[in-house]
């Protein structure tokens, strides 16, 4: 049996950002992941460190996006009908924290979270040499309904409150910026504090490099098999029983497999996504990523090829592959962007793992002494992980966390 300071269960950017984090600051820590580093969620999302995040995607308050979204016709989302009844409790959580005046305190709580964002993953990207992943071109959301863009002045007007540059753009100016896409949109918003990666895996893997490097230790194991043994914390790997006095639970989406177990009952659901690869014809290209935002669906130039990524899918989170979403935003893509030939053969899915409010949980179980929270990130994971772990290490060490940790708190559920 090998003892440690610290186990951090699941390996996703999330669980390494906070592995290396308590590395950095001496302690030993051992990473399980039962599957390869960074290989799950966090490899196939759409690479954007979003630190400009003001209001959390929301609950539709348009009667004709609902109607599509309920008739299957919607790009932007999709549903199985045989899961509905069982998320039902969670969408009207998720559609009451989506009133206006919430979205606007979700906006201020999570605020100095998203600000650190960028120069968190610079930090860790420079000591990991890992900074050739990074782009600092910011994000395109073009609008091809002025009703859709008209409706974005809340946001602006916060923008200017927190002090996040924006550019509002006619089309011809973000065909400057943006020269192969087609001009099938009416508007622009250009956000240039928004950063992406070309390779959220490599990311990943160059962290926990760093993390080896620092003498951390990364094994195979089962998190479901964690468990008290004495005063510390216990978990079952293929290299033997590791323990801890302190463990940290970065299970994405599969956190309550363990916590039910541990009888901590949390409001987490998932919306699943998915991405397929594609080359650009001839020799057209993107310099950031681009939402299409009437369409709800992402495209980024990644080192594989330009990856579409779609929105949420209300689905079990192990119930099969509807990649449906496709089919409806496929003719808006072609549209959009001069894509080539598709480079994968098998569509990805992931599921983003999210609590109603939007806010991921950062800090302290319930009521189990020892035992640690990072999870939630929903649909910034990549962005949010290096902060993330920089909170979790400061807390744990007891050193002052650099924003108040209580927006993130579980007890919000209490
Ligand atoms: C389509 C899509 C696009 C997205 N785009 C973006 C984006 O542009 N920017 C952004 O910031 N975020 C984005 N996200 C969200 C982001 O990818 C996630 O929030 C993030 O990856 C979550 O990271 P994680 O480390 O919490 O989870 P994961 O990456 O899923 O890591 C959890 C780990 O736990 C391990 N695990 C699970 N169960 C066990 C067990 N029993 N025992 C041991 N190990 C276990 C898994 O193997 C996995 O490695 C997107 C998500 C999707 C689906």
């Amino acid at each position: 049996m090998a003892r440690t300071d610290a186990i951090v269960l699941g390996a996703g950017i999330v669980g390494v950002s906070i592995a290396l984090h308590l590395a950095k600051r001496g302690l030993s820590v051992t990473l399980v992941d039962r599957a390869g580093v960074g290989e799950q969620t966090s490899y196939g999302n759409a690479g954007i460190i979003e630190g400009n995040t003001i209001f959390p995607p929301a609950f539709p308050s348009d009667p004709g996006a609902l109607l599509r979204i309920a008739f299957k016709r919607a790009s932007e989302a999709n549903y199985h009908l045989s899961f509905l009844p069982r998320i039902v409790p969670w969408l009207m959580a998720f559609r009451a924290a989506s009133q206006p005046e919430r979205l606007v305190e979700t906006a201020r709580l999570i605020r100095p979270l998203f600000a650190r964002a960028v120069a968190e993953h610079e930090a860790l990207m420079a000591e990991a040499g890992a900074t050739h992943y990074m782009r600092k071109t910011g994000w395109l959301k073009v609008y091809r309904d002025k009703k859709t863009f008209a409706a974005l002045g809340p946001e602006f007007d916060l923008a200017v409150k927190f002090g996040l540059p924006l550019k509002a753009l006619k089309t011809s100016d973000a065909l400057t910026l943006e020269p192969s896409l087609n001009p099938v949109f009416a508007q622009a918003v250009f956000w240039p504090q928004a950063a992406s990666v070309s390779n959220p895996l490599g990311v990943t893997r160059a962290y926990v490099a760093r993390f080896t490097a620092l003498g951390g230790v990364t094994v195979v194991g089962d998190a479901r098999s964690l468990h008290r043994a004495g005063n510390r914390w216990r978990v079952e790997t293929n290299e033997g029983a590791v323990d801890a006095a302190q463990c940290v639970v970065a299970l994405g989406p599969w956190a309550s497999d363990l916590l039910n177990r541990l009888g901590v009952k949390l409001p987490l659901a998932v919306k699943r996504g998915y991405h397929r690869h594609f080359r650009a014809q001839g020799n057209a290209g993107l310099s950031r990523p681009v939402l299409d935002a009437d369409a709800g669906y992402l495209i980024t130039p990644m080192e594989q090829g330009i990856r579409i990524t779609t929105g949420a899918e209300f689905a079990a989170r192990d119930a099969k592959s509807t990649p449906v979403q496709f089919d409806r935003l496929m003719p808006k893509v072609h549209e959009l962007f001069p894509l080539g030939a598709r480079t994968d053969d098998k569509t990805w899915l992931g599921s983003r793992p999210c609590f109603p409010d939007s806010r991921p949980v950062i800090g302290r179980a319930p009521a189990l002494t020892g035992l640690w929270l990072a999870i939630g990130h929903a649909h910034w994971g990549l962005t949010l992980g290096p902060a993330t772990g920089r909170m979790i290490a400061e807390m744990i060490t007891g050193e002052t966390p650099f924003c108040d940790p209580q927006p993130y708190g579980v007890e919000r559920f209490a």
